[in-house]
Formats: C-alpha cells, structure tokens, sequence
C-alpha cells in the first residue's frame, strides 16, 4: 500500500466517524430543537461565516462537504483543491477531512467573503 493509499484509508475513516456523529447530531436536532446551542466540538473548526447559520444548517453543510469528501475518495480525487487544483496539505486535511480547498484559496474566499458583507 503507498503511502497516499494509507493516507485515504485513515481520512475516510475520519470522515465517516464524523459522518455519524452529524447525524447522530440532527437526530437530537429533531427531537430536541434548542438542542446543540452550546455544542462546539466538531464545529469548532468552521469558518467565521459558518457560525452566523444555524446549527442545522451547519450540519448539513458539513454533512454534505462529507459526503463529497468520500465520493473523491472513491474516485481518486480527494485531496485537491477545487479551485486551483493543487494538493491541499496534509496537515490541515487531518484537522478537516471535508476540506475542499487548500489554505491559500481558503483565505482568499474569505477575505472575499468579508468584503462583500461590508
Ligand atoms: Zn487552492
């Protein structure tokens, strides 16, 4: 096995760890509306925009970035960034293993980001 290949292996197993404790998370959702207010420990690494949604919409976003995560992983492209194709560090997709853009073109949406709300 080549090192990316354990390196895909380890990532899925973290994305589908977090898979289920999303939806471990909407389910209480349901049950329990104000329920999540004051729950960080997956969130915690959202973008600044991301804490202006709701806590459903977060999960949801994150359970989508997710999904799209594992299906790259399936099809051999996980791991780039979508928007300059390059390979997205190591480092920060074990912090995010939903990450879909490298750290560079992270920044730059941001800085867009904030000033369109301006
Ligand atoms: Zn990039």
């Amino acid at each position: 096995m080549t090192e990316d290949k354990k390196f895909f292996e380890k990532q899925k197993k973290a994305l589908e760890k977090e898979k289920e404790k999303i939806e471990e998370k909407m389910k209480k959702l349901k049950k329990y509306p104000s329920y999540g207010e004051d729950e960080e420990d997956s969130l915690q690494e959202m973008e600044d925009f991301e804490n202006n949604l709701s806590i459903e919409n977060q999960l949801e976003y994150l359970s989508k970035k997710i999904n799209r995560a594992l299906k790259a992983i399936e099809n051999g492209t996980y791991g780039k960034c979508s928007a300059c194709k390059e390979n997205i560090e190591h480092g920060r997709l074990k912090i995010m293993p939903y990450a879909d853009l490298c750290v560079t073109c992270q920044g730059e949406q941001n800085k867009g980001r904030k000033r369109q709300s301006r």
